[in-house]
């Protein structure tokens, strides 16, 4: 029998009194602080155990029925279950489960679907965009050739800070990319797939969304669904769809998903790692109940009074709104002395777990930046509503406008505490 936590954990103890120590540390972090990073959420004890489980030991390299080496059975069979979960929560016909995070997922597309020095389009890092999506430091961004799109520059339209779709067709009726992505790391409106697709097939070019962020909110109907618009999908399963840390990959199109196979074993990965799949599937078996589609609801409704709460207090935010799951504070207009770094650092003082993060046309380095990134998925796992949010959001306000002051981020901290008191983690 696999071990209980428990006896897991006094294992590692008895073992490793050294790392056991870190981790008992984190689980008191992550208990007495409020996590308002967009990219993570709380993963549950089910999805936790399954990673820690017996299933890190196999090599399984291939494929369920394809393996190179023998013992294969149950691997088969969860992964299996993996990916026929991962097809029913999306709504597809294949999935890949095996990338290990979410650069390798679109590592993966890249070889799969593109040659060294092809041209494809997307979004800067620096406007929202990921550092897989053409930054210069990247494969992406070395071996490709990116072309980027922008956003709504014109703070006197409705639309500012939304991508400008009119300039994305533009860019690729220019470049003729081969493939266009949508998908954003910093980007707080719902996506238009629709006019995505009718720009990909005006250019030529494939259509890849990268849900890394928002799949959460796809699975439980908070978000329009990429399918059947897009041509491939990658995503992370660690952010708003609140499993273990890793990628996957979707499509339609069979010939894709042969290639995509392809890209993942023996292309870019060795062997899969078996216990993170389990995981996935327990995680995907998540998502399918009713409770994730209120999840799902609640994160994005949480996310509205968040940013309404803010902009009451006086600061401003990336497209005045949000749709998903962020919200993007612009520190330029209200406070222009105070940097994302410092914003961020006196929030960590105050126990408010949160990124430091460029905002568009940023006159700042990403080292300091000019915004400050939050997401209420974390939270709402905790069982926060928009009242409690309301509450956090006062708090943040506070701590900005505190310039540092040592009594006053002591005073929000002391708030922040009695938060972390009333909504406890999942166990
Ligand atoms: C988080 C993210 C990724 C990368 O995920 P990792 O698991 O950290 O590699 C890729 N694309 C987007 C849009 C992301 O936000």
């Amino acid at each position: 029998m696999t071990p209980t936590a428990e006896a897991q954990h006094n294992a590692l103890a008895h073992a490793d009194p050294e790392v056991a120590r870190l981790i008992q540390k984190e689980a008191f972090r992550q208990e007495d602080t409020l996590e308002m990073i967009a990219s993570e959420n709380h993963a549950s004890p089910a999805v936790m155990a399954a990673a820690g489980s017996i299933m890190t030991n196999k090599y399984a390299e291939g494929y369920p029925g394809k393996r190179y080496y023998s013992g294969c059975d149950f691997y088969d069979e969860v992964e299996t279950l993996a990916i026929e979960r991962a097809k029913q929560l999306f709504g597809c016909s294949y999935a890949n489960v095996q990338p290990h995070s979410g650069a390798n997922a679109n590592t993966a597309v890249f070889f799969a679907l593109l040659e060294p020095g092809d041209t494809f389009c997307s979004i800067e890092l620096s406007e929202g965009g990921h550092l897989t999506h053409g930054s210069k430091v990247s494969m992406s961004g070395k071996w490709f050739n990116p072309v980027h799109y922008p956003l709504v520059y014109d703070t006197s339209r409705d639309d500012a800070g939304y991508i400008d779709y009119d300039a994305v067709e533009r860019v690729c009726m220019e470049h003729k990319p081969k493939l266009l992505i949508c998908g954003y790391s910093a980007y707080p409106r719902v996506i238009d797939f629709e006019r995505f697709r009718a720009i990909a097939d005006q250019c030529g070019a494939l259509l890849m969304c990268d849900m890394a962020h928002i799949a959460g909110l796809v699975a439980g109907g908070a978000h329009p669904s990429p399918f059947p618009h897009c041509d491939v999908v990658t995503t992370t399963t660690h952010k708003t769809l609140r499993g273990p840390r890793g990628g996957l990959i979707l499509t339609n199109v069979e010939d894709l998903a042969k290639k995509i196979d392809k890209a993942v074993f023996p292309g870019t990965q060795g062997g899969p790692l078996m216990h993170i799949i389990a995981a996935k599937a327990v995680n995907f078996g998540e998502n399918l109940k009713p409770s994730f589609k209120q999840y799902a609801a609640q994160v994005v409704s949480n996310a509205k009074a968040l940013a309404e709460t803010l902009v009451a207090g006086g600061l401003s935010i990336a497209t005045g709104g949000t749709e998903n799951h962020l919200v993007l504070i612009d520190l330029r207009p209200s406070h222009a002395e105070v940097t994302g770094k410092m914003a961020a650092q006196w929030l960590d003082d105050a126990g408010i777990i949160t990124n430091k993060n460029t905002v568009s046309r940023d006159e700042r380095s990403p080292f300091q930046t000019s915004g400050v990134r939050l997401g209420t998925p974390a939270l709402t796992t905790r069982g926060l509503q928009e009242d409690d949010i309301r509450d956090v959001a006062k708090i943040i306000v506070d701590v900005i406008n505190s310039a540092g002051d040592e009594q006053k981020i002591q005073h929000a901290r002391a708030q922040v505490l009695e938060l972390c008191k009333r909504f406890p983690m999942p166990h």
